[in-house]
């Protein structure tokens, strides 16, 4: 790792113009350092070189002017308390009418003769004049440098607090101006030269004060050789990280061994209820292998919901269990957690394994009991919820982990294990197809197994959206499905905020059901709040088909499995984000019968939430949604912002920058193979490494 850089690490406090407040504002959002602050882009550039004059402003274009102040006041509206905040900017060439709506304060803002510049959109207003309404607004000061506000390319940053955009700008500008000619540079040479990508100092000076030349589009479009070149920057360094990290992984040794033989196949036979597609047995191979590695496995199992990750778990399971090894199989609800325990004791039968279901509602004198047995080796194999490898679980001898829906909550178990010395195989599983780049970011130190069929038979699922008008013909439709010896899924949104309303809608909903629309059929209700028996026997009468139609909240979003159950109605679907209708809809399509999933939405749909129901309606296919979903949402909240084990990016955009990503990932491959670094140097870039990237310990 390249040597610090003085002026880089002098934190933010210490530049002239950064008081205690402001250095405040600006640590609230991670700036604490000069490095910090450049390496945060601009949102965007404005061309200040060629202001439009006034006069020459159409109506519908996003436009920046800059005039001075010729007159200002407030003025009141008709509706009460609503105060408009006028103000007529002139420059050579005419003048314009500005308005702020509810901005009062704008009054202690501004004042006649005053140079200000404009951003925002061009309107005709009624009186046949042009307006711009609550442009963003910069007032230049007589002494500001006609260089950095003004008269070129000038770089707009976000406002954190009381730093404004153009506090920002002078500051950036300042510490630019004070970096060292022979600035350290973190890419090695060789490729930069390669990539014909511009040195560090120059591209940081590039991409806040562009030169005359520079394209502003491209700019906009963070596409300019500056810009591409730190972008590339913070991934090849985040590659290499991972590289290092999968390097100390290959070099750790787990406290067993793991064989393979002719009586573990035989027993692997006698346990599996079906023969395995090529998919399962292909990724079954992979797990295998890393069993009887001397390193640790940490491998995701990927597959759609419904293509039998289960069963390969399970079998990586009896392979562990055969060697004398004890299993912790987890889940992220304990309905899951459930679930799983019971077919796993199911497939387990003919075995002399004993499985145990420890959950946070398991019974104290039950716990005490099974803890009791998992230390002394007598469970051979544990189904729980995160609380198993968290809490006062102690294994006899733990071999392997199996992490299911590993994106909600698999990153802090694999810490956890960790923390606590242990050095499992992990496999963690995912129904969430990750499209490659971001697994290859978010999973690079992950070995990656993927089922991409699914059990023979399976038909794809038919999928309509109504507008709830249409709900009779809905409700109809399942009608005949239920005729036919079928089940019916029916959903209702529950998001925490309106936890109770919706539980009280969903409740009602379930009532309405019952009495009025599905009168002839049993009709059951599951939720969050219902205790665990209730729920476990809500779930036990539908898995039995002892109830036709389960009205649920998303309890049921991952894992449930009933294959006589066809269709999947949810409600509010306009409400869900795209990889959980998914994840809802692959409840159904598990058996022979043609399945359907019907989304039932209340108008008017934003545009993303017609987005997500149209690629629902288009596609059934795992990731092609996900790359749908990444694209609709932004790769923020893809994963949900700011979840564990999701680096922090500064300049990186998951998205826009995929081909960086990828490139990045080649290169640094490349060079770590051929400069394999010192034990000592990868300790110290891991370090730097996940201080800067702000992850914690998913290795
Ligand atoms: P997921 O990958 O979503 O966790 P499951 O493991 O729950 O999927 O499997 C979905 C359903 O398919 C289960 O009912 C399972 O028993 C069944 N299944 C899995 N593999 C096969 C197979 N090879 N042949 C037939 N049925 C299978
Ligand atoms: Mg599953």
């Amino acid at each position: 790792m390249p040597q610090r850089d003085e002026v880089l690490s002098t934190p933010l406090q210490f530049l002239k113009g950064v008081g205690p407040r402001r250095s405040a504002d600006l640590a609230r959002v991670g700036l604490l350092t000069v490095e910090d602050l450049l390496y945060r882009f601009p949102i965007r550039y404005e061309d200040r070189s060629h202001l439009q004059p006034i006069a020459a402003l159409r109506p519908g274009h996003m436009v920046s002017v800059m005039g001075r102040i010729s007159s200002s006041g407030l003025r009141s509206t008709r509706r009460p308390g609503f105060k408009i905040f006028e103000a007529l900017v002139t420059d050579a060439s005419g003048s314009v009418r500005v308005a702020w709506l509810n901005q009062p304060f704008l009054r202690d803002v501004f004042s006649s003769g005053q140079q200000v510049v404009l951003f925002g959109l061009a309107e005709m207003r009624g009186h046949g004049g042009l307006q711009l309404t609550n442009p963003q607004y910069e007032i230049l000061d007589e002494e500001d440098g006609e260089t950095v506000h003004t008269g070129r390319i000038v770089p707009i940053y976000e406002k954190t607090g009381s730093v404004s955009a153009k506090i920002q700008r002078k500051l950036v500008h300042d510490v630019l101006q004070r970096l060292p000619a022979d600035l350290p540079d973190q890419l090695p040479e060789s490729i930069r030269l390669r990539l014909e990508l511009p040195p560090r100092r120059a591209a940081l000076l590039a991409a806040h004060f562009p030169s005359a030349d520079a394209s502003v589009d491209r700019l906009n479009r963070f596409e300019t050789p500056a810009q591409r070149r730190l972008i590339f920057e913070e991934a090849f360094l985040f590659q290499t990280g991972i590289l290092a990290r999968r390097q100390v992984a290959a070099g750790e040794s787990k406290p067993y061994s793991i064989q393979i033989d002719e009586r573990i196949r035989e027993s692997a036979r006698r346990v599996l209820p079906f023969k395995l597609t090529p998919g399962q047995r292909h990724t079954l191979k992979e797990i295998v292998e890393d069993l009887q590695q001397p390193r640790p496995m940490n491998r995701l199992l990927q597959g759609d919901v419904g293509s039998g990750k289960t069963i390969v778990a399970l079998l990586a399971a009896l392979v562990a269990m055969e060697n004398g090894l004890q299993v912790a199989f987890m889940a992220p609800t304990e309905i899951l957690a459930e679930q799983h325990f019971i077919n796993i004791s199911r497939l387990l039968q003919p075995s002399r394994f004993r499985v145990a279901l420890l959950t946070g509602s398991t019974g104290a004198a039950a716990r005490k009991a099974h803890l009791a047995e998992v230390e002394s080796g007598a469970l051979h194999l544990v189904v729980g919820t995160h609380a198993l490898v968290q809490g006062d679980v102690r294994f006899k001898q733990l071999g392997l982990v199996v992490i299911d829906e590993q994106h909600r909550f698999g990153v802090l178990q694999r810490a956890a294990l960790r923390a606590k010395g242990l050095r499992p195989d992990v496999l963690v599983m995912t129904a969430t197809p990750i499209p490659r780049t971001l697994a290859l970011t978010l999973y690079g130190d992950l070995d990656v197994s993927v089922i991409r069929d699914t059990p023979p038979g399976r038909q794809p699922i038919k999928t309509v959206a109504k507008p709830e008008s249409r709900r009779n013909e809905v409700h109809q439709f399942v009608r005949g499905q239920l005729d036919l010896g079928r089940q019916a899924y029916v959903i209702y949104p529950l998001v925490e905020e309106s936890e109770k309303v919706d539980l009280k809608a969903a409740t009602e909903m379930a009532d309405h059901l019952t009495q009025e629309v599905f009168t002839q059929y049993r009709v059951g209700l599951l939720h969050g709040r219902l205790k665990t028996d209730g729920k476990e026997r809500v779930m036990k009468a539908f898995a039995a088909g002892d109830l036709q139609v389960l009205v649920s909240t998303t309890v049921v979003e991952v894992g449930v499995d009933v294959a006589n159950a066809s269709v999947m109605v949810i409600e509010h679907a306009e409400r869900f984000g795209l990889s959980q209708l998914h994840q809802l809809r692959g409840r159904v399509g598990r058996d022979r019968h043609q399945s359907y999933c019907l989304l039932i939405y209340h108008s008017p749909l934003s545009d993303e939430a017609r987005g997500r129901l149209r690629a629902m309606t288009d596609t059934t296919d795992g990731f092609e949604i996900a790359e749908r979903d990444l694209a609709l949402r932004g790769a923020g909240d893809f994963f949900g912002t700011r979840q564990a084990g999701v680096p922090t990016f500064r300049l990186i955009d998951l998205v826009r920058d995929r081909d960086l990503l990828q490139l990045a990932h080649e290169e640094a491959a490349r060079w770590f193979g051929s400069a394999v670094p010192a034990p000592g140097a990868i300790a110290d870039l891991l370090q730097a490494w996940e201080a800067r990237f702000k992850l914690i310990d998913v290795g």
